[in-house]
C-alpha cells in the first residue's frame, strides 16, 4: 500500500492574490465544488482576517464542502487566528493555517523580532489555534531562505504545542530542486518527533521550478503539495495541481505515493478557473494547454495513429478532455438548463435568478446553437455580479466600423439606475466603446491588458474578453461574453469598473 500524497489546494487564496484574480463570493463557491468533485484534499478558501469579505467566503465554503477539508490562513496573532477559527466553524472538517516569517531578513526588517520572541509567538499560535480544531498547519514563511538550524528549532517547538502539518514554503521561488530536497530530508531527519507529523511544501515559479522543486521534495518524503489549478499565484505563481498530480500518477515507477484525485475533473477544473479570474492558460501548457494532446507534426501522427504511446506518455480523457460534450441548445426546457447548471456546481440562488439566467440563455442558443458547459459558466459568471455591485450596465449598443471612416461607437449605459447615452470615436470599434464608456464613467483608469479568447470552437462561438485596469495601485480584471466581441469588450470594461467601485481594501499575506 502506498502512502499517500495530500493535495492542498490554495487557487482560492494565493491564487486569488494574482494581481486582478480576486473572485466573488459566489465564484470561489463554483470554484470550491469543483475542487471537492475532484476529490482535492484540503482546499484553502481565503484569509479571514484580510477583510469582511473573506470572512464571508471562507465562512460559505466552510457551509457548503462536505467532503475536502476546508482551511483558513491566519497570520501568528490572536485576532487573525479567532477570525479564522470562527470562519471554519460551520466545516465538516476545519483546518487553521498560521504561519510567521523565520528568514533573518524578514525576522529583522518585517517582523522586527528576534529570534526567541518569534519561536513564542509560533507556540501561542498553535494555542490559540487549539480552541477551535485539532487541525492546525504551521508554516514558516520564507524558510527557502531560513537557517536550518533555527527551522529545526521552531518546528520542534510547534510540534511540541500541537501542529499536524509543517510546511515548508519556498515563498520567494529561490530554491533548486535537489537543494530543497535536502532541506526536507534534514528537517525529516533532525526534528524530533518528525514522523508524527505531515511535511508539506509550497513551492513558487519565480525561476519556473516549482513543480520541479515540490516533487523533489515529495521524493525526499514532504506527503503535502500545496499548489494551484494553472498554477495561478502570486508574481510568477505556484506550482501547478495538474502537474504534480499528473507526474505522480504517470511515474508511479518513480515515486512511493499517489494522489486520491479524480483527474478527469483536471481540465473542468482549469477551464473554470481560468474563465472566472480571465487568466487564458497558454497553448503550450502541460495538461491543460489546448496543444497539450494534438500532434501537428506529421511524423508523430503516424506513430500515434499506429500505436498510441509512441508519443503519449498520458491519455487526453484522463484528464477530461473531451469532457465538454454537447449538453444544450435551442429547445432544452427550463428544468435541463437547471439541472445542467447542478451537474457543473452552479446553484441559482433563487426562482427569480433563474428566470432570468435561462431568458439568457434563450438568447445566447438563438444566436449559437450547441451550447456547452463552459458557455453556460460564462454566462453564470455575469449573472454572479449582484444588482447592488452593478453601478454600471450595458442596455444596448450600436457600432459603426468602415473601410475609410472613423469607427463609431454608441452606447446607452445605466450608471446607478439611471439610463444615459454616450458615443465616441476611436482607432477601432473597441477603441471607440471604451472610450464613449469612459466619457460617462471618467475612472480615470489605466487599461493594463486586453484579450480575447473564444470559448469553445466554431465561428459561432462566444468571445469571452478580459480588461485589465488599474486606478491608484489597484488593479482589477473584469470579463465580459458575448458572440459578439465588440458588445463582450464593452461588457468586460463596464465589469471591471463595477469592481472596481465596489471594491474594499484588502491585505495580501506574502506565502
Ligand atoms: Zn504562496
Amino acid at each position: 500500500m502506498k502512502d499517500q500524497l495530500i493535495i492542498f489546494d490554495t487557487t482560492l487564496r494565493d491564487g486569488e492574490q494574482s494581481p486582478g484574480a480576486s473572485m466573488t463570493q459566489e465564484e470561489k463557491l463554483r470554484i470550491a465544488r469543483q475542487l471537492e468533485r475532484m476529490r482535492v484534499d484540503v482546499i484553502e478558501a481565503g484569509f479571514p482576517a484580510a477583510s469582511n469579505g473573506d470572512f464571508e467566503s471562507v465562512r460559505a465554503i466552510a457551509e457548503t464542502i462536505k467532503e475536502s477539508t476546508v482551511c483558513a490562513l491566519a497570520r501568528a496573532n490572536e485576532n487573525d487566528i479567532r477570525r479564522s477559527g470562527e470562519a471554519i466553524r460551520p466545516a465538516a472538517r476545519g483546518r487553521i493555517h498560521t504561519f510567521i516569517a523565520t528568514s533573518p531578513i524578514h525576522m529583522e526588517k518585517k517582523l522586527r523580532m528576534t529570534p526567541d520572541q518569534v519561536v513564542e509567538q509560533a507556540v501561542k499560535a498553535i494555542g490559540w489555534a487549539k480552541e477551535y480544531t485539532d487541525d492546525i498547519e504551521f508554516s514558516a514563511e520564507d524558510a527557502g531562505r531560513s537557517e536550518i538550524d533555527f527551522l529545526v528549532r521552531i518546528f520542534t517547538a510547534v510540534i511540541e504545542a500541537g501542529a499536524k502539518t509543517i510546511n515548508v514554503p519556498d515563498t520567494v521561488g529561490y530554491n533548486v530542486p535537489t537543494q530543497y530536497a535536502n532541506t526536507l530530508r534534514t528537517l525529516i531527519e533532525r526534528v524530533p518527533n518528525s514522523d508524527k507529523v505531515i511535511w508539506s511544501v509550497h513551492c513558487h515559479n519565480d525561476l519556473g521550478l516549482a513543480v520541479a522543486n515540490s516533487l523533489a521534495a515529495v521524493l525526499a518524503g514532504a506527503r503535502q503539495v500545496e499548489c494551484t489549478i494553472n498554477g495561478l499565484g502570486e508574481r510568477a505563481g505556484n506550482a501547478a495541481l495538474e502537474e504534480i498530480v499528473m507526474a505522480v500518477r504517470t511515474r508511479q515507477d518513480v515515486f512511493p505515493c499517489d494522489t486520491l484525485i479524480d483527474t478527469t475533473q483536471i481540465v473542468p477544473a482549469s477551464k473554470l478557473v481560468s474563465g472566472v479570474t480571465g487568466f487564458p492558460v497558454q497553448p503550450n501548457k502541460a495538461i491543460v494547454g489546448a496543444n497539450a494532446f494534438s500532434h501537428e507534426s506529421g511524423i508523430h501522427q503516424d506513430g500515434v495513429l499506429k500505436h498510441r504511446e509512441t508519443y503519449e506518455i498520458m491519455r487526453a480523457e484522463d484528464v477530461g478532455w473531451g469532457a465538454n460534450k454537447l449538453v444544450l441548445g435551442k429547445h432544452s426546457g427550463r428544468n435541463a438548463f437547471r439541472s445542467r447548471l447542478q451537474e457543473i456546481g452552479i446553484v441559482v440562488a433563487s426562482e427569480d435568478q433563474l428566470n432570468h439566467a435561462f431568458a439568457r440563455f434563450k438568447e445566447l442558443a438563438d444566436k449559437k446553437h450547441e451550447i456547452f458547459d463552459e458557455d453556460l459558466n460564462a454566462l453564470m459568471s455575469d449573472e454572479g455580479v449582484t444588482p447592488e455591485h452593478e453601478h454600471f450596465r450595458l442596455l444596448a449598443s450600436r457600432f459603426h466600423s468602415e473601410t475609410g471612416e472613423t469607427p463609431q461607437a454608441e452606447l446607452t449605459i445605466a450608471v446607478g439606475g439611471k439610463e444615459t447615452r454616450t458615443s465616441a470615436q476611436g482607432s477601432g470599434p473597441v477603441d471607440a466603446a471604451f472610450k464613449a464608456i469612459e466619457a460617462v464613467a471618467k475612472s480615470g483608469t489605466e487599461l493594463l491588458l486586453y484579450s480575447v479568447n473564444a470559448i469553445t470552437t466554431g465561428t459561432d462561438a462566444q468571445g469571452e474578453v478580459t480588461v485589465r485596469l488599474s486606478q491608484d495601485g489597484k488593479i482589477v480584471n473584469g470579463q465580459g461574453a458575448d458572440t459578439d466581441i465588440i458588445v463582450a469588450s464593452a461588457k468586460a470594461y463596464l465589469n471591471a469598473l463595477n469592481k472596481l467601485h465596489g471594491k474594499l481594501e484588502k491585505l495580501n499575506p506574502q506565502l
